[in-house]
């Protein structure tokens, strides 16, 4: 792992952290971390794994669990199960498919899934729960909300605002788009450390290791749904390279499963032309040819 982490450090290409958020485009793009929790609980990392960082869609995994958790199958009803194959925040195929998201770790999917957590209740009470579920999975009651970049998300987040409104239109929204759009900004903004992040991915796993927060139907569809439409419309080359399920967020942080051996998680702020982190998707594959963890 270290290693790993001395390698990557050795390229100067860092890529570009995101910048229509403005408190992201601050960071400095030149850090990486990862932490490796496998199936007997053992937790290896290199690199700033101790450092916070935002955790934006990544958070799209477990808003999902809660969602199934909550509304079981019907969730499908308002959102489908295909890779988009389009850019995360993209609004096209919306007006095409009537409506209903492409899948739940699009944007617009994400919406939709936070809009389904929040029927009923207050955004305090939605948040609430989403920050309990994390906590319980990762193992650790220090992970927050950086209330800033929600702001700063709030101020400048045109596009989902766009999505949400247009949910609305075709009825595919069951609050009102400020209140759901509140809920699921503050849920990107959560902070975590690779080695918490990890941690949370452990019932991903489905191993001995960890909290059983789903049933193995479920963590099963959770790890198809990764691999096939974790990292937007470059799925198909992550899979290609990496051969494992993940989920990226524009943050820079990869949350990757090797089913029932590994949950690793990596992040470096500087993303591809994808909007997945440059160097994360690097040591992902690396580790992953080494360690022979291919699902293939
Ligand atoms: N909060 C970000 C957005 O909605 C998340 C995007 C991402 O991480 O890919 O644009």
């Amino acid at each position: 792992m270290s290693e790993l982490d001395a390698d990557l450090r050795t390229d100067a290409n860092w890529g570009t952290p995101a910048s229509y958020i403005p408190e992201l485009a601050r960071v400095d793009p030149a850090q990486f971390a990862i932490t490796v929790v496998t199936a007997d609980g053992k937790i290896h990392s290199a690199g700033d794994s101790d450092t916070r960082f935002s955790v934006q869609s990544v958070t799209k995994v477990f808003t999902l669990a809660i969602a199934l958790g909550r509304s079981g199958d019907q969730l499908w009803q308002r959102v489908s199960r295909e890779p988009s194959g389009l850019a995360f925040n993209s609004i096209v195929q919306l007006e095409h498919e009537g409506g209903r998201p492409r899948n739940p770790f699009i944007n617009a999917g994400a919406i939709v899934t936070t809009d389904e957590i929040l029927s009923g209740r207050a955004p305090r009470d939605a948040l609430a729960e989403i920050v309990q579920f994390i906590r319980t999975a990762a193992g650790s009651d220090d992970i927050h909300i950086n209330e800033a970049v929600a702001a700063s998300e709030t101020a400048h987040g045109h596009r989902n605002f766009a999505l949400a409104h247009f949910l609305a239109s075709f009825d595919n929204l069951k609050n009102a788009p400020e209140m759901t759009l509140g809920t699921y900004f503050h849920h990107c903004a959560l902070e975590m450390t690779t080695t918490q992040l990890a941690m949370a991915g452990r019932f991903l796993m489905d191993a001995a290791t960890g909290p059983r927060l789903l049933s193995t139907a479920r963590v099963r569809r959770l790890n198809a749904l990764m691999l096939t439409c974790g990292h937007y419309d470059g799925s198909g080359d992550f899979a290609y390279r990496v051969g494992i399920p993940g989920k990226s967020g524009v943050g820079g942080g990869i949350l990757a499963i090797v089913p029932g051996t590994a949950a690793i998680a990596v992040w470096s702020p500087g993303l591809n032309r994808y909007g997945n982190s440059l160097k994360g998707t690097e040591a992902l594959a690396t580790l992953a040819r080494k360690m022979n963890w291919s699902i293939f």
